[in-house]
């Protein structure tokens, strides 16, 4: 049976099984889910009261499985047949044997010839080069559309693996990108381009600095917001 318990101003759900056993045991599932096993014949409100007591640690255990899976997830996604997405269109992974590794993208597929293709680090690391590779290409070619607009032009551009930053700026002029940005929607990855271009004028965040973005691109908010709610989306 389904049950709720309300502790401080949180509202827990969990679900209840009764049956033979001494002691009560606490489970957390994914997504926020609880499970208690208690044994037959303890009464309800001794039960509910044990779950409000535990509120915090059950919430705490609950986050770590939804911790665990996602990276689970993220640790087992480049097997043959396994999808990623590429410029926000999921694309099938072919891996095959060779002499070395080559890849290329072609018909809603990322082909990959590797001599280890069975070795998850060595996919991995192959898969990566493609996609930095294309990343730099299209980030160039958004560049060059967006810099005369803009009416500035960059330093050194390059591609770089960040964890938490999709684009930068030094004071040099010089602009970084995350290879990652090519799994999002084009769009999302013009919104970056003209960020950092705009720093080529503005190096901050004010007012005059957004106006800016907003001349080139008048939805920006929207990629703007994509970003932030999809950023764990875009692993490998
Ligand atoms: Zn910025």
């Amino acid at each position: 049976m389904n049950r709720i318990v309300i502790a401080g101003n949180r509202r827990l759900e969990y679900t209840l099984i009764q049956t033979v056993r001494a002691s009560v045991l606490f489970q957390a599932l994914p997504e926020g889910a609880i499970r208690v096993y208690a044994p037959r014949g303890m009464r309800l409100r001794d039960i509910d009261r044990m779950v409000r007591e535990r509120a915090d640690q059950l919430l705490q255990m609950g986050k770590a499985v939804d911790r665990k899976l996602s990276e689970d997830r993220r640790n087992h996604p480049v097997s043959d047949g396994s999808t990623i997405m590429i410029e926000g269109v999921p694309h099938v992974i072919r891996l095959s044997r060779a002499g070395r590794v080559r890849g290329e993208v072609r018909d809603g597929a990322l082909c990959l010839s590797l001599p280890k293709p069975e070795d998850d680090p060595s996919v991995r690391a192959a898969i990566r080069a493609v996609l930095s590779a294309r990343a730099l290409e299209r980030i160039r070619e958004r560049l060059d559309h967006y810099a005369p607009k803009v009416g500035r032009t960059p330093g050194r551009v390059a591609i770089r693996e960040q964890k938490t930053r999709w684009g930068s700026c030094s004071g040099k002029g010089n602009l970084n990108f995350n290879w990652k940005l090519i799994m999002a929607p084009p769009p999302v990855l013009d919104y970056v381009v003209i960020h950092e271009l705009c720093h080529l004028w503005e190096f901050n965040h004010s007012p005059k600095f957004w106006s800016l973005v907003e001349q080139q691109m008048p939805e920006y908010k929207v990629w703007k917001k994509w970003l932030k709610a999809h950023a764990e989306d875009l692993y490998l």
